[in-house]
């Protein structure tokens, strides 16, 4: 009898491992299955060359195509941007030699559009000489802007080297004025010298505050200097911060869509090398932030980018 029990129970249990054994088998199947459709999911994220054809057109207007990023698949990538609906790229130089590339570039692409300027991380002592040439410049085909110029003290902490800065930047802005020239401003954590300054020299200035980092306070003096307001990326990432409210209260007629590709990239992008077709990624959680149809905010911003920048 005992034997038998014994039998009995070393069945049981052998059965009991074979159900355990079966049951972690169908898991494993089921989590199997669960990552291919996670990647399936993956795979499934249309990029935005593959939407184009639904009509919307959108304007990227702050990128850099002439640096390195691009050597490899520059005409491609202009192809990818058409494609997207992408109706125009302002194409922004940040030193001397990349306004050069930017000036060229939109010569050659019926699409590209450049501003010419020197980024205020790039700061050097400025010449007559430099000012003439990027003055030069904007007689070229498809120059539209001063830009990006601005300030920086986030990475510049010396005090002589951001005195600099504000010297390159007053000069660039009377650049501006004297060429009646919109200008792309860059600002970061230099937000009370910009002010400042736009309220001072710059009071006569128009054009775009890129990549809006401020508050909502700020916003509302710059709206109402005149100022337009740029929003990337960083929008769409789930630490945006201020920048949702910003773009949730602002006035519609005001509001520009940027990548500043090749940095920047919005989800699901983040960490790739961004471009100017993923502007529509950035365009879609703005009208999503302001209970926009993605047709309607592709038309205002559009339309915003025509008027500052005078796009033809
Ligand atoms: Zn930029």
């Amino acid at each position: 009898m005992a034997e038998t029990r014994a039998e009995k129970v070393s069945d049981l249990g052998a059965r009991a491992a074979a159900e355990q054994k079966a049951r972690k088998a169908a898991r494993d199947a089921s989590r199997k299955i669960e990552a291919k459709e996670t990647t399936a999911e993956k795979s499934k994220i249309v990029p935005p060359w593959e939407m184009g054809a639904d009509g919307i057109e959108l304007v990227d207007t702050h990128a850099h195509i002439d640096g390195e990023d691009f050597d490899a698949d520059r005409e491609e990538m202009l192809a990818r941007t058409k494609a997207a609906g992408i109706v125009a790229v302002v194409t922004f130089g940040d030193t001397m030699e990349a306004s050069a590339r930017a000036v060229s570039l939109a010569a050659s692409h019926e699409t590209v559009f450049a501003g010419v300027g020197v980024h205020p991380e790039n700061a050097f002592p400025f010449t007559q000489a430099e000012i003439d040439r990027l003055a030069a410049w904007t007689k070229e085909t498809r120059v539209i802007a001063i830009g990006e110029i601005g300030l920086d003290y986030y990475w510049e902490k010396d005090e002589e080297k951001r005195a600099l800065q504000r010297k390159m930047f007053t000069r660039q802005l009377a650049l501006a004025r004297d060429l009646d020239m919109p200008v792309c401003i860059h600002d970061r954590e230099a937000h009370g010298d910009l002010m400042t300054i736009l309220k001072t020299e710059g009071r006569k200035n128009r054009g775009v505050i890129h990549c809006f980092s401020g508050s909502w306070e700020m916003a509302k003096e710059l709206l109402k200097l005149g100022w337009y307001l740029g929003v990337d990326g960083p929008l769409t990432y789930k630490n945006a911060a201020k920048l949702p409210e910003i773009v949730e209260k602002m006035p519609a007629d005001r509001l520009l869509v940027e990548t500043d590709c090749p940095y920047l990239s919005p989800l699901p992008y983040r960490g790739k090398r961004n471009e100017p077709a993923y502007v529509r990624l950035t365009a879609e959680r703005a009208a999503e932030i302001r209970g926009q149809s993605l047709e309607e905010l592709a038309a205002q911003t559009t339309k915003n980018a025509r008027t500052v920048y005078n796009l033809k």
